[in-house]
């Protein structure tokens, strides 16, 4: 994230050229040899790290495996079965394979039904580790006020023509004149609260697809979903319809087949009180979380600005997730329990395979990962000392 703010001034200050230029060819050189970028920050820097711990320790890897039976003895659970059918004999097993964001099954059963299949997680995640579960007589409560960590999401093509998700975190919602709307063209929420909220608001206004919408000179500047800032052709996201565009609200609104008088409406209201860097209906940049996704640099208000340069641009929103919450019931030494509430010996579960202990609230970024390690190493050390 520190790099964004260079990326912004790429042409502006020689520092941030500076870095920028570093950023790129570093990513570059990454290319060469790698399928993706392996500058050791944010993800890969955990992933990594997590990695030569287990290579330090001697920890044997097997990668490209299903696991897709548990061995059993009786109640105990002895170690795994894997996809080749050859058998790993263990004292505990860790459940951990990321929850059910690609099982349809669990989604239509636990999820909102306006929620639908869109997804952020990488699509291996289909629930295996909770049918184990279940298989070993565990439950899954489902009670949560929300089993599935939201993100607002855009569907795109990648530039190999594949389909893919577009989960929209901090990139543009909050930044100074983008606005959400909902099938009528009324705003529906405050644009810049945290994406779990976002999509709660979306549920409770029926507003599935809600539309986010901007200018040209927003689009420009801050992108929108997957069209990046300074992006200098539109035309191929126009094309392949993932951005509406129109040379003016009405006619926005016509193509989003929105009521077009409505539509004029919310934005002549909106930018009556963005002239005034103010947000009356909605508080938009009213706390310290609203003016970090805006733009710092943008007065007075980092999260409000005129929608008014033509032409005006519009990206469907549908609900999305980045995990789901609604696990295996364990207890504080992250042992999946049995209907009745009881251990089941050498069963454990940690990640989004556990239920989660947020129970559907999403105070922070980090309340996913933060307990995801915090009881993989609970799950370690009790299974170690039972060793
Ligand atoms: C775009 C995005 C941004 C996010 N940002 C944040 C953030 O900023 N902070 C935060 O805390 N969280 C964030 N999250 C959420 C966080 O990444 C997940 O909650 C976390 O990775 C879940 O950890 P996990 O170990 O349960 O699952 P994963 O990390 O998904 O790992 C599960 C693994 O199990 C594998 N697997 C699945 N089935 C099987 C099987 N049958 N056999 C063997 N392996 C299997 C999968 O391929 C996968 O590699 C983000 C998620 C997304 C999608």
């Amino acid at each position: 994230p520190a790099d964004i703010p260079h990326f912004r001034n790429v042409f502006k200050s020689l520092r941030s050229t500076a870095r920028v230029a570093r950023v790129v060819s570093h990513y570059a050189w990454d290319r060469l040899f790698f399928a993706r970028g392996a500058h050791l920050v944010l993800g890969n820097a955990l992933a990594a790290r997590l990695l030569k711990s287990v290579i330090d320790t001697g920890v044997e890897l097997r990668t490209s495996v299903s696991s897709v039976r548990l061995l059993r003895s009786g109640a105990r659970v002895e170690g795994v079965t894997i996809g080749d059918a050859s058998e790993i004999r263990a004292r505990s097993v860790i459940i951990a394979t990321g929850g059910f964001s690609h099982d349809p099954e669990m989604r239509a059963r636990y999820l909102q039904r306006s929620a639908g299949r869109s997804s952020a997680v990488c699509p291996t995640n289909t629930g295996d580790g909770l049918r184990l579960g279940l298989e070993a007589g565990a439950t899954i409560p489902g009670d949560h006020s929300n089993n599935a960590f939201w993100v607002p999401s855009s569907h795109f093509q990648r530039a190999d023509g594949t389909p893919a998700v577009f989960p929209h975190t901090v990139t543009d919602r909050g930044k100074p004149g983008v606005i959400a709307v909902d099938g009528h063209g009324r705003r529906f929420v405050n644009e810049a609260v945290s994406y779990h909220e976002f999509v709660q608001a979306m549920f409770r206004a029926d507003a599935v697809p809600a539309w986010l919408i901007c200018d040209r000179e927003c689009l420009w500047k801050y992108g929108l979903g997957a069209v990046r800032p300074f992006t200098r052709s539109v035309g191929p996201y126009v094309k392949r319809g993932y951005l509406t565009c129109a040379a003016t609200v009405a006619e926005l609104a016509r193509a989003l087949k929105v009521e077009p008088s409505a539509l004029e409406d919310t934005v002549s209201r909106y930018n009556a009180d963005a002239r005034e860097g103010v947000d009356r209906d909605f508080g938009k940049g009213a706390n310290a979380y609203h003016k970090y996704v805006g733009d710092a640099a943008h007065r007075p208000n980092p999260c409000v600005a005129p929608i008014a340069r033509a032409p005006y641009y519009a990206v469907a929103l549908y609900p999305g997730d980045l995990g789901t919450s609604a696990g295996l019931r364990t207890d504080a030494n992250a042992q999946v329990l049995d209907a009745k509430g009881d251990a089941i010996a050498g069963l454990y579960a940690c990640g989004n395979d556990m239920d989660s202990i947020m129970k559907g609230a999403y105070p922070g970024p980090g309340i996913t990962l933060g307990p995801a390690l915090a009881f993989g190493y609970v799950a370690a050390m009790h299974a170690a000392r039972r060793a």
